[in-house]
């Protein structure tokens, strides 16, 4: 599967954490990344990730097309429900596609849990 990790900046432990947690499992999947969480999940872990270009710089944006284009099986996206976001416009942008082409998305880690292990026993 081609999964997509994205952690804004105070969920960026809590994915890393995730993550290491299922690296055997998600080393199985092909990954994408945005620019600061991808970085950040290889320099924690052994896994490859294809990184785009950070959040704010468009990488939320660079996600979104690859999810209009069938390219992404999965987003996991962890948000952070309690800080404004200045590329707001291109998160909500990423969830709206991923609601029009029906990619599941995971955006809190338990979401993610669930996804993870169903991807896992199928
Ligand atoms: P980042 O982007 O991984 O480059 O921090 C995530 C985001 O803020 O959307």
């Amino acid at each position: 599967m081609n999964i997509a990790l994205i952690a804004h900046d105070k969920k960026k432990k809590d994915m890393i954490l995730f993550v290491k947690e299922n690296e055997l499992a998600f080393s199985k999947h092909r990954l994408y990344s945005t620019g600061t969480t991808g970085t950040l999940l290889m320099g924690e872990t052994k896994l490859k990730i294809n990184l785009k270009k950070s959040g704010p710089l468009g990488g939320d944006q660079e996600i979104g097309s690859m999810v209009a284009n069938g390219k992404l099986d999965l987003v996991i996206f962890f948000r952070d429900p309690l800080t404004a976001q200045a590329h707001e416009p291109d998160i909500s942008a990423l969830l709206r596609l991923c609601d029009l082409y029906e990619i599941p998305l995971a955006t809190n880690k338990e979401s993610a849990r669930l996804f993870l292990e169903h991807i896992n026993t199928h």
